[in-house]
């Protein structure tokens, strides 16, 4: 109580030491994060994305945080905190600026032009007021072909106001930005709202990839996802593909793309793979 009066009021102190230890650890977690921003320590990393073809189409951002210049933070330790406090608005329009100018010195690249960039949007994100001014601001200062940005949203978002969703999707749509429902089969969306929303593709959860080949019950599900898409008229993607048998049974069932560490993990845009020279694979990595 001393502790917590002499550092002024609002404040707590834990009788618990190792309470104590673990407070303090996430405040300083929390200071870094505000800081990591202004000190320019996040990246995006790419995770190349293929066709049924094989072929290299283009990429999904993932954001990592270099804290403090040393070690690199995954984003499911750092994206649900800057949710929470609200960092998660100017940090996901850097990731959009970031992923916008990368497309644009791609598209001075003969063979990586038409590759297109795939960039995770958080709800909060997308509910602020002005976020399709956010979209239209990133493609505006990048030169960025709008054709080439594809928005990832989750079902979480599209519960709420769905009036209000797709209006704001057609608002982007009409820019030529393209959309896609990540960790599709997880969430709850009811079909009739599915079938208003004006989406290019769904991405079947890596969940069910992961079991694809031995749970009977995983294989339905893909098997269901990518029959509800063609019959909507978009597009399928797998994400988590980590072998070529899981890449034989969802070709065989239909699935129009494949992400996953099959094909590559992600890595710097300086790392990612000539498509000139890469019709082949990444092997797969050995098992830790
Ligand atoms: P996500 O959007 O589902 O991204 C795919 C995640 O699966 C990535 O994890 C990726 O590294 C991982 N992954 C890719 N291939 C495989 C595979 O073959 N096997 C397995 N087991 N995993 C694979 P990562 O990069 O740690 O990102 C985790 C989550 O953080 C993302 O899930 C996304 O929800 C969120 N996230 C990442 N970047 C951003 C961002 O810029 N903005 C927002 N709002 N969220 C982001
Ligand atoms: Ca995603
Ligand atoms: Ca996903």
């Amino acid at each position: 109580m001393y502790q917590a009066k002499a550092a002024g009021r609002n404040t707590m102190r834990f009788f618990d030491p190792a309470l104590q230890a673990v407070a303090n650890a996430f405040i300083a977690f929390e200071r870094d994060l505000r800081l990591g921003l202004e000190r320019q320590e996040f990246e995006l990393h790419y995770q190349v994305q293929v066709d049924d073809g094989g072929h290299l189409t283009g990429v999904e951002a993932l954001l990592r945080w270099r804290r403090g210049g040393q070690q690199l933070v995954p984003p499911v330790q750092f994206i649900p905190i800057a949710e929470a406090n609200g960092l998660i608005l100017p940090l996901g329009q850097w990731v959009l600026e970031t992923a916008c100018t990368q497309l644009k010195a791609w598209s001075l690249q003969p063979n990586r032009a038409r590759w297109t960039m795939a960039v995770n949007v958080s709800a909060l994100q997308f509910a602020q007021v002005d976020f399709v001014e956010c979209v239209g601001r990133a493609l505006h200062k990048s030169g960025a072909n709008p054709a080439l940005l594809k928005l990832e949203l989750t079902e979480s978002m599209l519960i709420d106001d769905i009036e209000g969703v797709v209006a704001k999707m057609k608002a982007i749509k009409a820019y030529g930005v393209a959309f896609s429902l990540d960790d599709f089969g997880t969430g709850y969306s009811s079909l009739s709202i599915l079938k208003r929303l004006p989406l290019q593709q769904l991405k079947i959860d890596r969940s069910f990839v992961h079991d694809i080949l031995v749970d009977p019950n995983d294989a339905v599900i893909a098997r269901a996802i990518v029959a509800l898409a063609h019959n909507l008229d978009l597009r399928v993607i797998a994400e988590g593909v980590e072998s070529a048998e899981q890449r034989d049974f969802l070709t065989g069932i239909g699935c129009d793309a494949f992400q996953g560490y099959f094909f590559g993990h992600p890595v710097t845009a300086l790392e990612l793979p000539d498509p000139l020279r890469a019709a082949a694979p990444a092997p797969p990595v050995p098992p830790v």
